[in-house]
């Protein structure tokens, strides 16, 4: 069995982290952590964020409207307030370190949340290609709004993301940057489970059968 190994990715929204995420740890047997979920719940809950993000508790992660446009708007506003993040802080913080490995996707979890992780990607892609995907996703011709709106307001969070104050988003020095604009998802997690084998072979972290 695996025992302490954080894989932390990061990244702008849309850019692919949470497809990424989701089969690295579905491929190692990892735990995952959406840790924009933590964020997205708190925003969407109204009230005092920092009272709201003590208190949170698992109802508060699964509720329908999280994945909202909206939702995340209010996330990216909540998140750049530092005792916001301190209260988030030690869940993830242990969540990262628990045994049998951990994959964990955000802003800061290479950065912040566990500096010390045995694999760090920062998944990216061009603005134009993020709006384009989430304005598909939101059903294109059909969605509720039309594509410049989705591009202007990603824009917004992404500058909003990136120049606050406390743990903005940026790769962390010893990331290695997965660019999905003009690469499919097949070989985007292809190149994120080559680089977690990398790290599990090279840590040693995978203990000998029977032990
Ligand atoms: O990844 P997702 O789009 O769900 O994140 C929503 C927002 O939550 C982000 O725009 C960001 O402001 C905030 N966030 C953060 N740190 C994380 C994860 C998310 O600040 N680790």
């Amino acid at each position: 069995m695996t025992k302490v190994f954080t894989v932390a990715i990061d990244g702008p929204a849309a850019a692919g982290k949470g497809t990424i995420s989701r089969a690295v740890a579905a491929r190692f047997a990892f735990a995952h952590l959406d840790t924009g979920v933590l964020y997205r719940a708190v925003g969407v809950k109204g009230g005092d964020p920092v009272v709201v993000a003590r208190g949170l508790s698992a109802e508060d992660l699964v509720r329908g409207d999280l994945r909202s446009l909206e939702a995340g708007q209010a996330a990216s506003r909540v998140a750049a307030i530092p005792e916001v993040r301190a209260a988030l802080l030690e869940f993830q913080r242990r969540f990262a370190r628990r045994a049998g490995g951990a994959v964990l996707d955000g802003r800061d979890i290479g950065t912040v949340i566990c500096p010390e992780a045995e694999v760090k990607l920062y998944v990216t892609a061009s603005a134009e290609v993020r709006a384009r995907r989430r304005w598909l996703e939101l059903g294109g011709e059909d969605a509720p709004k039309p594509y410049e709106v989705v591009l202007a307001e990603l824009h917004e969070r992404d500058a909003r993301d990136m120049a606050r104050a406390e743990a903005p988003l940026k790769p962390a020095a010893d990331a290695v940057v997965i660019d999905t604009s003009e690469m499919g998802i097949e070989a985007a997690v292809a190149a994120a489970v080559e680089r977690v084998a990398a790290g599990l072979a090279m840590s040693g972290r995978i203990d000998a059968p029977g032990e």
